[in-house]
């Protein structure tokens, strides 16, 4: 059995010790933070989590994460609703009107609401119940214990981890689950490693705010979307665990004005208030807020390679998993799941070739090339259709054309979710079934644009678009919006 130290007790450090402790493997996770453990959720929303700022705002747990704890660690799921959190079943969610019957595969598409503290509050319980893990919070990591290449072709081995204090814990394996803004390059490079790093920026800023519902209200019924895109502004409401929820908007980096109103408590819920989506649940007899205004900013798309141009890895005896080695934009809500998705693929290389640090590396990295990265090329794709192009007005003459080609253009794609994929949403089954398995992260990201039958679908709803009624807006454009701010 292995020796595993992990850096960061965050959602993949944990994902990682979980794995590797049930394989019968002695785990240390290293947690800068101080965060001993909470006695329930409302003790772990107030954890200070200055490594991990993320988790004061807004996170959705897809189906793929949920369906990889039913399959593999049901006891987790159990101990979540046990804790507050609830499953979110898209079918019962079906826009009114479509059948909501139930068909083969509907079963995998319940995700899960809750809070990010409750769920890594349930997390760390759990592998703190695990006897061969040992976990030190309150303590960073300032360096590797390296064996360093023997020669110019050899490569660095890690034998494990400095601790801020000096104290140096061996391992047979390091994993890295330092999240977005450790520093693992600068790690590395003092052990003479470097990796590649493709970094490219969202273009948005954050901020949440949590609900609770008040005593004897209940949620808004949902008569729409729960999140969407104002082309200025993002918004979105994410229910948590008990009677709790939190309601996300995003604004460009570059809109100074509309950020600047929304850091202010006050001006948030104005804002929100006038958003169909979010309105109802600021109503002030619904729900009450129980934090004020959190922001994040410095979102990016980034990942990691730590194979050379030939396949073979650039340092051995060291892994990284979650945001530490690919992370996305947050507005898709993918991070959490990618993380235990890419914990389990180390687990299944650890299990595959055990202390042959070579092989292990080449078949954790094939397998995340496999199931991560398309997701992070996604991301960025998505990105660039979100953001304003110069090459609009090319793309929206291709789409007044009609033709499939107008997929092909970033304005033309726009409009074509806009005048097609949204509303076939709304009316076809399938279509919505499509899109929902792929928004959980259980078909691939293209897998609704190889999929011909759905193309053809979502085809002939554009083709309809100057029959339909104009669609109801999502909310106010972005002059109304500020004009309404006192
Ligand atoms: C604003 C925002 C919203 C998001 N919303 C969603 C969402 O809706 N759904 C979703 O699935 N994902 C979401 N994500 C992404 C998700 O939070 C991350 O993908 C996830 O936390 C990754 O887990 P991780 O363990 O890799 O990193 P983290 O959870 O960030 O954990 C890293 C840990 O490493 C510790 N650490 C760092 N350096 C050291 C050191 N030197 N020594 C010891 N410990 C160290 C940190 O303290 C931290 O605890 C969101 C992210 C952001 C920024």
């Amino acid at each position: 059995m292995a020796k595993i130290a992990v850096l960061g007790a965050g959602i993949a450090g944990l994902g990682v010790a979980l794995g590797a402790a049930r394989a019968g493997h002695d785990v240390v996770l290293i947690e800068r933070d101080d965060t001993p453990l909470a006695v329930s959720p409302a003790e772990a929303f107030d954890w200070d989590r200055q490594g991990a700022p993320q988790v004061r705002h807004s996170h959705a747990f897809l189906a793929r994460l949920r369906n990889l704890l039913r399959d593999r660690y049901p006891d987790v799921l159990a101990d979540l609703y046990a804790a507050g959190a609830t499953p979110m079943d898209f079918i019962s969610m079906l826009p009114e009107g479509m059948d909501r019957t139930p068909l083969p595969g509907d079963e995998d598409l319940v995700a899960i609401a809750c809070r990010r503290t409750t769920f890594e509050w349930v997390l760390r319980r759990t592998i703190l119940n695990e006897s061969s893990v040992k976990l030190v919070h309150g303590m960073g990591v300032t360096g590797l214990q390296t064996n360093p290449a023997s020669d110019r072709t050899a490569v660095a081995q890690v034998t494990g981890l400095t601790l801020e204090d000096g104290t140096v814990v061996q391992a047979d394996i390091t994993v890295i689950a330092g999240g977005r803004r450790h520093d693992l390059p600068g790690l590395l490079s003092a052990s003479g490693v470097a990796i590649r790093e493709t970094i490219e920026d969202t273009g948005i800023v954050y901020y949440s705010r949590f609900f609770q519902l008040r005593e004897g209200a209940e949620f808004p019924a949902q008569t729409g979307p729960i999140g969407g895109d104002l082309g200025y502004l993002k918004f979105g409401v994410f229910p948590g665990d008990n009677r709790t929820f939190s309601i996300t908007l995003a604004a460009g980096v570059a809109d100074r004005q509309l950020r600047r109103q929304l850091t202010d408590p006050d001006q948030f819920i104005t804002i929100a208030a006038q958003i169909p989506a979010t309105a109802a649940h600021v109503e002030v007899d619904r729900s009450q807020p129980i934090t004020g205004v959190n922001v994040m900013a410095g979102l990016l798309n980034r990942r990691r390679g730590f194979l050379d141009e030939s396949g073979e890895p650039v340092v051995l005896g060291l892994h990284a998993v979650g945001d530490a080695h690919t992370c996305t934009n947050p507005l898709y809500g993918r991070g959490c799941s990618l993380a235990l998705v890419q914990a389990e693929l180390f687990a299944d290389s650890l299990k595959e070739h055990g202390l042959n640090h070579r092989d292990r590396a080449v078949a954790f990295e094939g397998a995340t090339r496999k199931e991560i990265t398309p997701w992070y090329r996604a991301s960025v794709a998505q990105d660039r259709l979100n953001a304003d192009s110069p090459t609009a007005a090319n793309g929206t003459a291709d789409a007044a054309n009609g033709t499939a080609d107008a997929a092909t253009s970033t304005a033309g794609a726009r409009e074509f979710m806009r005048d097609g994929l949204l509303p076939a949403m709304r009316t076809d089954p399938v279509v919505v079934r499509a899109f929902l398995r792929m928004f959980n992260l259980l078909e691939d990201p293209n897998s609704l644009m190889t999929n011909s039958d759905v193309v053809a679908r979502v085809l002939t709803v554009f083709n309809d678009r100057e029959d339909r009624p104009v669609e109801a807006s999502m909310g106010p454009d972005r002059v109304s919006l500020l004009g309404a701010i006192s």
